[in-house]
């Protein structure tokens, strides 16, 4: 590793002005991603600044919604009262990931942070355009079993990334419309989950669009307006311990049999959570039956491009969307 330098910040505005004297400088607060990253000299910052003593931990409930402070651990947010009741879709999907002891240092703007575990971005002997932009992409003609189906298609040799986000919280939050509220020089901004996260398009360096002195300050979670049925539902190689396949996260509301409302988010696909809005309208009205949901998972994952190792995840996707629905439509 690398050395660097650590400083601690106690106020937004203070962590902002840090992160923005130097380049090449991180925030950290749990480190349960960074700190990996830094042992592989996968990220080398030259100054670290510690922003988990900044006031930003709260779990309340506001005019948009519950807000969750960027730096409220996974553990507190997964058995918090307010999320378990109102959102047990992401308690659900918090619970599912990691171990206790990662879950009980993680925070949520970490994990909105957390960066791709593709084995070749991890691995400075290997070409990869995210650790090394121009570099090349080790999975694409590798092992790429965990690696992206979806929104992977542009780009060349030397652009081209078919990584996926790693969290399972992500996911719950697609579905669940969350708005992500940043701060940074220019003032604060809030950006709807679904434009935080992007795309690799022919920069794959950047995961996200936050500028690298903004900073995540909380997340607003709007309360549904219709009550429903949720579900998290992850497939992967082990029970326990491991990152997802694919998963699914899925909020329905049916009214005599047919679909009222309904949002449903893949994980394990693409370079972020994947939604396909047109095929959450199609359900609408719609019988609340395998049929329906089958023609949307179809339509979900219409497009998908395999490689050697992952074109299973196209039938994988398609089954666990189709089995998630059903068992939100049969818990109503
Ligand atoms: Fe790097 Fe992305 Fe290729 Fe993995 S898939 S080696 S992260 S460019």
């Amino acid at each position: 590793m690398k050395n660097f330098r650590y400083t601690q910040a106690n106020q937004p505005a203070q962590a902002i002005q840090l992160i923005g004297s130097e380049p090449n400088t991180r925030f950290i607060a749990g480190g349960t991603n960074l700190v990996d990253l830094m042992k592989y000299d996968v990220e080398m910052p030259d100054m670290l600044v510690d922003i988990s003593r900044l006031p930003a931990a709260q779990i309340e409930l506001t005019a948009k919604g519950l807000r969750i402070g960027a730096l409220a651990r996974n553990s507190d947010m997964a058995e918090h009262p307010l999320v378990k009741k109102n959102f047990p879709l992401l308690s659900e999907a918090l619970l599912s990931g990691a171990s206790p002891q990662l879950r009980n240092l993680a925070t949520l703007g970490g994990n909105l942070m957390q960066r791709t575990r593709c084995y070749y971005f991890y691995d400075p002997s290997q070409p990869c355009n995210k650790r090394q932009p121009g570099s090349g992409c080790g999975a694409i003609g590798g092992y790429n079993r965990i690696h992206a189906i979806l929104g992977s298609a542009e780009g060349t040799a030397q652009s081209q990334c078919i990584a996926t986000n790693p969290s399972d919280m992500n996911v719950a939050l697609s579905a669940l419309n969350a708005i992500v509220n940043v701060v940074g020089p220019k003032g604060e901004r809030a950006i709807p989950i679904g434009e935080f996260h992007r795309l690799p398009g022919t920069t794959p360096q950047f995961d996200t669009v936050l500028a690298a002195n903004e900073l995540i300050v909380s997340v607003d979670l709007p309360m549904p307006t219709m009550a429903g049925n949720s579900q998290y539902l992850k497939v992967r190689d082990r029970a326990s311990y491991a990152f997802a396949l694919v998963s699914v996260a899925t909020r329905m509301v049916v009214a005599n049999g047919l679909i009222r409302d309904v949002q449903i988010a893949l994980g394990g696909v693409a370079h972020k959570p994947w939604r396909v809005p047109e095929a959450e309208h199609q359900l609408i009205g719609k019988p609340a039956n395998e049929t329906s949901f089958r023609a949307a998972a179809k339509q979900i994952v219409a497009g998908a491009k395999p490689y050697e190792h992952n074109a299973f995840k196209i039938k994988l996707a398609q089954a666990t969307i189709v089995r998630a629905l059903q068992t939100v439509a049969k818990a109503g």
